[in-house]
């Protein structure tokens, strides 16, 4: 029998009924999702739908007024973003990518901060340069000179210094060129084979998103519209109709 038969799908996070409000404005109103363990897991849809208020949940970044996070089966409570990542969760947020003003090894440093362990970092640092080879002749350079495929290229490395096994991603394509954004696919891409880290990635950009992911989970207004696997959404005519406004 293949390992892959054997290989039982492992429940790691779990969103249950999320109701996140700002003011009076509800931002997700009752969203449930489940990832497992090494899975590449898509939050899409238009603006405003609440996919980054549903990665920020996860991360304690916003107050959930309902609802339960559940992380290999414990519930957590409040989770606020510094207990987030010994659990072993780690956030790349959107726009403001990198510290400009540092090298791309101080940025990477930072990632680590909290590992209390000089020598280890040194170990984290050489294994996530391995993956983005790229970016060790520009090591020593202000990460503000690189470009902004680089930049952030350089923003999921320092999330993947803490090794963590859940990676949540807001946006990664946001202002990057076609051709860079085909580039940050596939990294992401190579880091869920290499390293088998869960990813969750906040994205409006389907066409180029839905080919590496494992399944997606659809938002508008809050609520989650579909779920599945990326052929499986292609067939419904769901994708269509909640980004029918957002793509014209
Ligand atoms: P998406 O990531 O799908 O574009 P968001 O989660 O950013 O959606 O936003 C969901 C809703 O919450 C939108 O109506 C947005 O305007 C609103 N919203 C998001 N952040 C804030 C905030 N800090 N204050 C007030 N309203 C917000």
């Amino acid at each position: 029998m293949s390992t892959d038969l054997n290989k039982q799908k492992e429940i790691m996070l779990e969103l249950r009924n999320i109701h996140v409000h700002y003011g009076g404005v509800k931002a997700l109103d009752g969203f449930s999702a489940q990832i497992d363990e090494g899975e590449i897991v898509a939050f899409m849809g238009p603006n405003g739908a609440g996919k980054s208020t549903a990665l920020k949940s996860i991360f304690g970044l916003v107050p959930m007024s309902e609802g339960e996070i559940v992380w290999r089966g414990n519930k957590i409570n409040n989770p606020k973003p510094h207990e987030m990542v010994p659990l072993g969760i780690s956030f790349v947020t959107q726009g403001k990518r990198v510290f400009k003003h540092l090298t791309v090894k101080e940025n990477l440093e930072i990632g680590g901060f909290g590992l209390n362990n000089k020598s280890l970092l040194k170990e984290r640092i050489k294994e996530v340069l391995e993956l983005f080879p790229a970016l060790v002749p520009k090591i020593k350079q202000k990460a503000g000179q690189l470009s902004g495929g680089q930049q952030q290229m350089v923003a999921i490395a320092r999330g993947l210094i803490t090794d963590p096994r859940l990676l949540l991603l807001d946006e990664p394509s946001l202002g990057l060129a076609p051709k860079v954004v085909k580039e940050v696919f596939e990294k992401i891409q190579e880091i869920n084979q290499k390293r088998n880290t869960a990813i969750i990635v906040v994205e409006h950009n389907l066409k180029s998103l839905l080919p590496i992911v494992h399944r997606a989970y659809v938002l508008d207004k809050g609520k989650m519209v579909k779920h599945g696997e990326p052929d499986e959404l292609m067939k419904t005519k769901i994708l269509e109709k909640v980004f029918l406004g957002a793509l014209i």
